[in-house]
């Protein structure tokens, strides 16, 4: 059947202009393919109104995942700025622990530019000031998408493969016109609210627990940022990317417990005001800035979707819910997906295959890769949202070994086995750090049957059904296990 592009994507942010760039790549050049954005070509990316919404952060292994598969360098100045890993501070700021890793502070407002010159240089074509609106279908294939121009004209194009890269709002698969393993809707509890500033400004009192130029700061906190964490990111040595994430539920339970009314651009200036670092600020302003210095948005945070592809479809980046559960990052992922995608789609078009069974080889080459370890990080993340300050306070400084530190920093799962360590009888004392120690533990072993079930993802759709029903079981479990509790200050 004759089609108007091999491949259409909605939505040119992080994971479609990625995606675009690897199937020009592995297809060399020969497929024509059409990202189709809602923003002007000038803004390019810009996930709503508010901006490019995001903590900007990305680790050094995603970037070099991306040159040394489709030869694709970022440089100044869409690479702010360089960081030498994360320090994750405990509530009460007593203890620090460090996550080595270089990374990068990215401007989201300049990336998409450098990101669609790639994408061209490429031969892919565009479409701004365009939303899609629906996928249209036909004998059980996705065969092309509706939208709508700015200025009203209805569009409509046909495509062997669509793909959804639309973000944490795709409103594609939530509408997704055939039947398929793609799981439509997202738990409102597994979407994590998040907002930030960026500013510049001047630095108040010298302490490295608010801010220091060389490292991305984390803040767990249950009552500054409920179910959830606050951040400090250098953009230099007086410009900061400063933000906050909370679950609703979260935030909803402080609010009861402690008789407040605040939402999250209120935690949020709250924050800021009392970081005793960064004073006199502003938001940050000129062409690299204006339009993106204040804003909030949204992350999905459970694991991603279980299937991410149909008969002539298939959903990256937010849309697929990529963003790891711990720390809400969907940067790298978009990354890894995306080449991975590109390479998939561009052995399809080749082979004249659009089916299922012929996009498979993504489902099963990114979990197996990247996303066994990822999705497996929902457990600990639903543990850490049942916890007080105290007992996060405790569990920094007495559970937290070397070792699972480095497991964290190499994205994978940390044993606790200090909590086996610890005299039982001692423990015993202390009620809540007995749960604790008992709660890691049960983390860190469900977090290895997830690895190992995730590791066996099934090879062809066949295998689906039975191995999603183990997976649902398991997850059951855990949810029913971690069910919020009221947090403590
Ligand atoms: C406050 C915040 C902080 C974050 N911090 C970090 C961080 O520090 N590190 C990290 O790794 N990740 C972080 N993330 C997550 C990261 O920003 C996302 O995972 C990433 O941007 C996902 O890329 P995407 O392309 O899937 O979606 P998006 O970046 O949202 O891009 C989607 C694109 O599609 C367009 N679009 C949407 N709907 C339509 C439509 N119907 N038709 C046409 N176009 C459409 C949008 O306008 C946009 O251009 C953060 C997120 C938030 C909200």
């Amino acid at each position: 059947m004759k089609t108007d592009y091999d491949v259409i994507i909605a939505g040119g942010g992080m994971a479609g202009l990625i995606t675009a760039s690897a199937i020009g790549f592995y297809s060399k050049k020969s497929a024509r393919i059409l990202v189709l954005d809602r923003n002007p070509p000038e803004e390019a990316g810009k996930k709503t109104n508010n901006g490019w919404t995001c903590g900007d952060a990305t680790s050094m292994n995603s970037l070099r995942f991306l040159e040394k598969n489709i030869g694709v360098k970022y440089e100044s100045p869409e690479l702010e700025h360089p960081v030498k890993g994360v320090l994750v501070y405990s509530p009460d700021h007593k203890t620090k622990v460090r996550f080595e890793g270089e990374g990068f502070i990215l401007n989201r407002k300049l990336l998409p530019q450098r990101q669609v010159r790639d994408a061209k240089s490429f031969d892919v074509e565009f479409k701004f000031n365009l939303s899609a609106d629906r996928l249209v279908a036909e004998n059980g294939y996705v065969t092309g998408v509706t939208g709508r121009a700015d200025d009203g004209t209805p569009f409509k194009a046909t495509a062997k493969i669509v793909i959804d890269a639309t973000g944490s709002s795709s409103v594609l698969r939530k509408f997704l016109p055939i039947e398929s393993y793609i799981e439509k809707e997202i738990d409102m509890d597994d979407i994590e609210a998040t907002g930030r500033y960026i500013l510049d400004f001047e630095q108040g009192k010298e302490d490295e627990t608010f801010f220091t130029p060389d490292y991305c700061l984390i803040h767990l906190d249950q009552f500054i940022a409920p179910a959830g964490y606050a951040w400090v990111f250098p953009k230099g040595k007086n410009r900061v990317n400063i933000g906050l994430g909370v679950s609703k539920s979260g935030l909803n339970r402080r609010n009861k417990k402690f008789k407040l009314n605040d939402n999250l651009q209120s935690l949020i200036d709250k924050y800021v005001k009392d970081n005793p670092a960064i004073k006199t600020w502003r938001l940050s302003a000129g062409q690299a800035f204006d339009g993106n210095s204040k804003g909030n948005w949204q992350v999905p945070v459970r694991r991603h979707n279980d299937c991410m592809v149909a008969n002539g479809f298939a959903v990256v980046g937010d849309a697929a819910w990529l963003p790891r559960p711990l720390d809400a990052g969907g940067i790298g992922p978009s990354m890894y997906a995306g080449v991975i995608l590109g390479k998939v789609v561009a052995h399809a078009l080749e082979a004249k295959d659009y089916s299922q069974e012929a996009l498979w080889g993504y489902n099963v080459e990114y979990m197996t890769t990247h996303g066994y370890q990822m999705a497996s990080f929902e457990v600990l993340r639903r543990y850490l949202q049942t916890l007080t300050n105290e007992q996060i306070n405790y569990g920094m400084k007495h559970f937290l070994s070397e070792e699972d530190i480095r497991a964290i920093s190499e994205r994978r799962h940390p044993e606790f086995n200090r909590t086996q360590m610890m005299n039982p009888i001692l423990l015993l004392r202390a009620l809540s750090e007995y749960d604790l120690a008992k709660g890691l533990r049960y983390t860190a072993k469900k977090s290895q049957t997830l690895v190992q079930h995730n590791l066996a993802y099934p090879t062809t759709p066949a295998g689906f059904v039975a191995w999603k029903k183990t997976l649902l079981g398991e997850i059951e479990e855990t949810t029913e296990r971690f069910k919020p509790i009221e947090v403590a200050e």
